[in-house]
């Protein structure tokens, strides 16, 4: 098993909409960002980056390359999940907590995790997305940006789907293995 933390934060910028989760809200503002500015896929892709022990998204996409100028997050999610499947690794589970005064989330959380679902090749039973304002307090309260943390939980491919190592348990040796 495998954990990893991810945290990103974009400032508001003149716009009409935030991307988050890979869902188009409107808004009084975009964000300032060299790609599509979606923190949600941003602190998932760090998280699992993370847990993978593959550093993190600035050296995978670095904002100075032009061919992610405006790009659609997704393909960084999509890419994370391709090294997961390589490391022979998989989702046991993802929470994350998205930090804004405004946009409010509500409506858009179900398509959120399905789109995060769709790019892990997972099911969004396993993806939680949560909700804070900062209570006015700071830049964030200011309504100046939004932020987002996530967590993210690995089970290697040889143990079983809900990251128990069901394979050591039918050997009736999982004591053995220590874990
Ligand atoms: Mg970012």
């Amino acid at each position: 098993m495998r954990i990893g933390h991810g945290y990103d934060v974009h400032a508001f910028d003149s716009g009409d909409h935030v991307t988050l989760g890979g869902v188009r809200i409107p808004h009084t503002h975009g964000v300032k960002a060299h790609s599509d500015g979606d923190v949600l896929l941003h602190a998932l892709c760090d998280a699992l980056l993370g847990a993978l022990g593959l550093g993190d998204i600035g050296q995978h996409f670095p904002d100075s390359d032009p061919r992610w100028k405006g790009a659609d997050s997704r393909l960084f999610l999509r890419h994370c999940t391709k090294l997961l499947h390589e490391h022979r690794y998989r989702l046991v589970n993802a929470d994350l907590t998205v930090l804004a005064e405004a946009p409010r989330l509500g409506t858009h959380r179900a398509q959120m995790r399905a789109n995060m679902a769709a790019d892990l090749e997972t099911t969004p039973d396993r993806i939680n997305v949560k909700a804070t304002t900062c209570e006015g307090l700071g830049a964030l309260g200011r309504g100046e940006g939004l932020a987002c943390y996530a967590v993210v939980l690995l089970a290697h491919a040889e143990n079983g789907t809900n990251g128990h190592d069901n394979d050591a348990h039918r050997r009736g040796n999982f004591h053995r293995h220590g874990r």
